[in-house]
């Protein structure tokens, strides 16, 4: 099992900053997902961290080793980390059995079958060629080739965004299952929300090639560091709130505890809140109408107008058969507590 370090880790492409000074740990067996919009750094940083591409700036660590820095680095070949590139990237020309087997130092049809199996591919697949594949299974005879030199760190980027949404799910849990009975360490980019919370024990959120915020995935998505993460975390409802008693924030749904003591000065700020602590039972809470319904299958997405404020719409998420319908008279009560932004 490897940990890795990362500290202050600058790359450009000429004028273009990709990697603004970046510093995180990832622990030992640990898995991290590194979220962001497109064009944020998270292939940069993968290609640094395997050594396809020399930092700036900054150092890369492995277990108390540098592999990058101070101008110098080991060569990616040596770093014993497996990277899985962002379309697969299978050499065209050789069969499945050759890329699989391009990891190895020697030819090993043993261990080349072993690996098919590992990664749950028919070994009838081995003579085939790459564009005699489904998305699916290029993705898999990639992680297979990465999976051969035996690397303590993988590192993946977007490995499932060729995939349909169920598969996704299917390949993201056999992947994590595979890595973790391994004792593989992981990075796994994407700019899927839901694939990052569900697979990470450490969050990693890059914005113009800069970290915003690094915590467990609970953490950031229940108290992003601004309101840009929030949203992209997830449906998010941020309001305005006046801070008149430590510990409550007064706002268009009432009074709501905070999640913190803002300081004594503060009167006012903005504050989160999601849309599965929106309820609709209960006698209390305000009231509005209810003006759309999103069916989105295990659950749906109502859209509130509350009285007295014309503008201003809240989602809330509901599980469960039979939701109001459109037009149906609701109070909105809100359970836990609302996040509170720190100022900008
Ligand atoms: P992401 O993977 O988050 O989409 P990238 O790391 O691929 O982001 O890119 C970060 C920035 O660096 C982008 O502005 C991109 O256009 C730029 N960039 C990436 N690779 C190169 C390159 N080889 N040459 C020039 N610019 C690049
Ligand atoms: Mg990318």
């Amino acid at each position: 099992m490897s940990r890795l370090e990362l500290r202050d880790v600058h790359k450009a492409y000429g004028a273009v900053r990709a990697l603004a000074g970046v510093s995180f740990d990832v622990a030992a067996g640990s898995r991290t997902a590194v979220i962001g919009p497109s064009g944020s750094g998270k292939t940069s940083l993968l290609r640094v961290i395997a050594g396809f591409e020399l930092p700036d700036a900054g150092s890369v660590s492995l277990d108390g080793r540098v592999l990058a820095g101070a101008g110098t680095g080991v060569p990616a070949h040596l770093r014993r980390i497996g990277l899985v590139p962002q379309d697969g990237a299978l050499f065209p020309h050789l069969t499945v059995a050759q890329n699989v087997g391009f990891g190895l130092a020697r030819p090993d049809p043993a261990r080349t079958a072993e690996l098919m199996d590992l990664v749950e591919l028919d070994r009838a697949l081995l003579l085939r060629w790459p564009h005699e594949l489904s998305g699916g299974q290029q993705q898999r005879v990639a992680l297979a080739r990465a999976l051969a030199q035996r690397p303590p760190l993988m590192l993946l980027d977007e490995p499932f965004s060729a995939l349909d949404t169920g598969l996704r799910v299917s390949a993201r849990r056999a992947v994590v299952q595979l890595l973790s009975g391994a004792g593989i360490t992981s990075i796994l980019v994407t700019h899927d929300q839901a694939e990052a919370l569900s697979y990470a024990d450490q969050l990693v959120v890059l914005r113009n090639g800069r970290l915003v915020q690094a915590g467990t995935p609970q953490h950031v998505y229940r108290r992003p560091v601004d309101e840009a993460t929030a949203h992209f975390l997830g449906d998010a409802l941020v309001l305005d709130a006046r801070l008149h008693e430590p510990g409550w924030a007064d706002c268009e749904l009432g009074r709501i505890a905070l999640d913190r003591a803002a300081p004594a000065s503060q009167r006012e700020g903005r504050i989160l809140l999601r849309p599965e602590q929106l309820q609709l039972d209960g006698a209390a809470g305000r009231e509005g109408t209810v003006t759309e319904i999103d069916f989105n299958g295990a659950t749906s997405r109502l859209t509130v107008m509350l009285d007295g404020t014309p503008d201003r719409s809240v989602a809330i998420r509901r599980a469960g058969f039979e939701p109001p319908g459109r037009g149906s008279r609701v109070r909105v009560a809100v359970a836990g507590t609302a996040h509170l932004f720190g100022s900008p």
